[in-house]
């Protein structure tokens, strides 16, 4: 514990997990602690991760999770040593919410919510001292002093430490705008520009399809694509035809990939298998027995249980030589080729690539170019899939980033 007479102040700005870990890390540490947001509650993006299940980690071993992380997993490897995903379900418990693992290994809490883990880890940090200062936009620096926006206008805060852990830009009605890379740019540090991480993508649909098909669910489906290596992969899931494209988890576990396809040559081809457990021979069987005088739709309902959006995306995207000649129809079953033309916006996306770069800061998460001040969360420049490794991350490089910064002021004085 720090003696009580050079307790120092340390600002974490930004209230998301990372910001809230690195809060507690400083805290515990014997800092006196002031979080501030733009926001009139904290949390809000972790709330509505809770909205459709909160996956808070995953149990797969760990040097499988660590690959999650591609191209940073070194340098994440080293926050995850600091609160692995084991660490994360004994935190979450020792907050009173017991955790479970799904049988796809990801590692929910038991009543699948994120509002009762943070009501309690509130509560928790209040106790310790942490100070919340909601409504506070931080809006850059006035000498050393750090400037908000906040209800009664513009107001300064200085601190001997900061922790900015500012999320990302996705969902900025959250929150996350992005618009502190501006603030950090002007000071020369080095930031990756932010993209959309497990996203949707566009594909131009008649208006026709989008009208009736928008929404629709694709289950089970398999889609094809060539792999980082330019080989020839293959992946089976889910996903969900919407108003401008495709979204939903298949399409998001693969979307870093096919962005930076699309950014290298325009758009990038997949092909969909509508029937994932069908062979071919046997779908060019099915669509050679003579159909009488059945439609094309209804033949493929009868013969081979084809319906709805599956039948429709046929008509949407097969030319009327390819529907009638049952050979084609056949391969266009097993391999409808889709043309995916750009990302949704980030601010439609579940998280954000890009960010501060690793290279901007020292092993501790300080940036080298402005001493005393330490990042987290997701912006900085990482990605990684769904699956409990964001909010994984998250919190780990908020407790990294809080230890950092007690130790800096201990050295400091
Ligand atoms: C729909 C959805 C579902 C998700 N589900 C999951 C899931 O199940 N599992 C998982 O691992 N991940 C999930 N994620 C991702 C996860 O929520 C994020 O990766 C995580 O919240 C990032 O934490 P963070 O603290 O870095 O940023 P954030 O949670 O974005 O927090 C940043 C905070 O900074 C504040 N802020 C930003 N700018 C300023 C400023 N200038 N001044 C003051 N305050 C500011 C914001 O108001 C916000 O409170 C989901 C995301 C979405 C959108």
């Amino acid at each position: 514990m720090i003696p009580k007479d050079t307790v120092p102040n340390i600002i974490v700005v930004g209230g998301g997990p990372a910001g809230l870990m690195a809060a507690e890390t400083l805290a515990a540490g014997g800092a006196q602690v002031d979080v501030f947001d733009a926001m009139p509650s904290v949390g809000r993006k972790f709330l509505l991760a809770g909205k459709g299940g909160l996956n808070l980690t995953h149990a797969e071993e760990l040097p499988d999770f660590l690959r999650r992380y591609g191209q940073r997993q070194n340098e994440i490897s080293r926050w995850i040593y600091e609160m692995n995903p084991l660490n994360l379900r004994q935190w979450a418990r020792n907050l009173g919410v017991d955790t479970f693992v799904g049988t796809s290994g990801r590692v929910f809490p038991a009543d699948m919510k994120a509002a009762p883990l943070l009501r309690a880890w509130l509560h928790r940090l209040r106790a310790k001292g942490v100070r919340f200062h909601m409504r506070h936009r931080w809006t850059g620096w006035q000498d050393n002093a750090l400037r908000f926006s906040a209800p009664n206008g513009e107001v300064l805060h200085t601190a001997d430490a900061v922790v900015l852990a500012l999320g990302g830009a996705s969902w900025p009605q959250l929150g996350s705008n992005g618009a502190w890379v501006d603030l950090l740019a002007k000071k020369g540090v080095d930031i990756a520009p932010l993209e959309p991480s497990n996203c949707g993508f566009d594909v131009t649909w008649s208006d026709h399809f989008k009208a009736h098909f928008a929404g629709e669910p694709l289950s089970p489906v398999a889609i094809s694509y060539t792999n980082e290596s330019g080989m020839p992969a293959r992946r089976l899931g889910q996903f969900v035809i919407t108003e401008h494209g495709i979204e939903g988890s298949l399409i998001y576990s693969l979307s870093s990939l096919f962005r930076e396809q699309i950014k290298a040559h325009g758009s990038t081809q997949i092909h969909l298998d509508l029937l994932p457990d069908l062979p071919l021979h046997r779908a060019v069987q099915h669509c050679e027995h003579p159909r009488g005088s059945r439609s094309v739709a209804g033949h493929l309902q009868s013969r081979l249980n084809l319906r709805g959006v599956k039948t429709a995306l046929l008509r949407e995207l097969c030319t009327p030589e390819t529907q009638q000649n049952p050979v084609l129809l056949a391969n266009a079953i097993k391999a409808l080729p889709v043309t995916l033309l750009s990302p949704r916006p980030v601010a439609e996306a579940i998280s954000t690539a890009g960010g501060v770069r690793l290279e901007a800061m020292n092993k501790e998460l300080m940036l080298k170019d402005i001493p005393g001040v330490f990042c987290a969360g997701e912006m900085l420049d990482w990605e990684a899939p769904t699956g409990g490794y964001l909010l994984t991350a998250s919190f780990a490089s908020g407790k990294v980033a809080g230890k950092a910064a007690l130790n800096w002021v201990a050295r400091k004085k």
